[in-house]
């Protein structure tokens, strides 16, 4: 299991583009969010081609803003010709992200299918309903791949139930690193606040992304994710394996 970062900024950070990640899992190339800066940045990296499945984890800008453009070019432009595939954590989930396709793209069964992510061994979803905007429906994601095991935050403002669902799955003898987002202004209500994870760090490995290093305080002991290259796309050029 390897994931490598497109961007690792939040909704405003357009430098460093918005947070988004390609993970290899069990042979699979997995897209998680495909937010505004998104499409362009794996057009430019000639990895658009190389897409095996999407998993979304809310639908903000950020996250999906460049969604529809990506599964249209799927269909109509890339070599394989073939349709996206979402994969979805949840029945009521799946209609929520139709309604939203279908402003974009009225007949959106022509250009992508959707698999419900119970089939897909090795992926736990992590309802996280409310807990980054209320009343809004998101999803945090655990994988598992061999003695490696990936968590995937989301956008999420009450960082514990990630760290309870692993918890709960009690990994014995398994390599866990957990990738969350986090902000450091602490009248933030929707993103992690830094000093809510730090009791985790002594038994979790844990990048924090959806931030910009710039405003990194001092005291803050959570490594950041856009220091670590081996974890970035743009230093990894082993994954163009296809081109377009
Ligand atoms: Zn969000």
């Amino acid at each position: 299991m390897q994931i490598n970062f497109i961007g690792t900024g939040g909704a405003f950070d357009f430098q460093l583009g918005n947070s988004a990640a390609l993970l290899d899992f069990r042979g699979h190339r997995i897209l998680i969010d495909c937010g505004n800066s998104t499409y362009k940045q794996l057009r430019e990296a000639r990895l658009a081609d190389t897409i095996d499945h999407i998993l979304i984890t809310h639908l903000h800008d950020d996250h999906v803003g460049s969604l529809s453009t990506f599964l249209l070019h799927s269909k109509y432009f890339l070599k394989a010709s073939r349709k996206a595939n979402i994969l979805v954590p949840s029945k009521s989930f799946l209609d929520y992200l139709c309604e939203f396709l279908r402003f974009s793209i009225p007949n959106y069964k022509d250009v992508v299918t959707f698999t419900d992510l119970s089939e897909f061994e090795g992926i736990t979803a992590v309802d996280t309903y409310g807990l980054h905007i209320p009343e809004m429906p998101s999803f945090g994601y655990i994988f598992e791949d061999g003695e490696d095991v990936y968590a995937y935050s989301g956008d999420l403002r009450d960082p514990h139930i990630i760290f309870q669902t692993l918890e709960a799955q009690n990994y014995v003898n398994k390599k866990v690193k957990v990738f969350h987002d986090l902000n450091f202004d602490p009248n933030d209500s929707v993103h992690c606040y830094y000093k809510e994870i730090i009791p985790y760090l002594e038994k979790y490995k844990i990048y924090a992304y959806h931030l910009d290093p710039r405003d990194n305080p001092e005291d803050n002991p959570i490594p950041l994710l856009a220091d670590f290259p081996e974890y970035l796309v743009a230093n990894n050029p082993n994954l163009h394996f296809n081109s377009n």
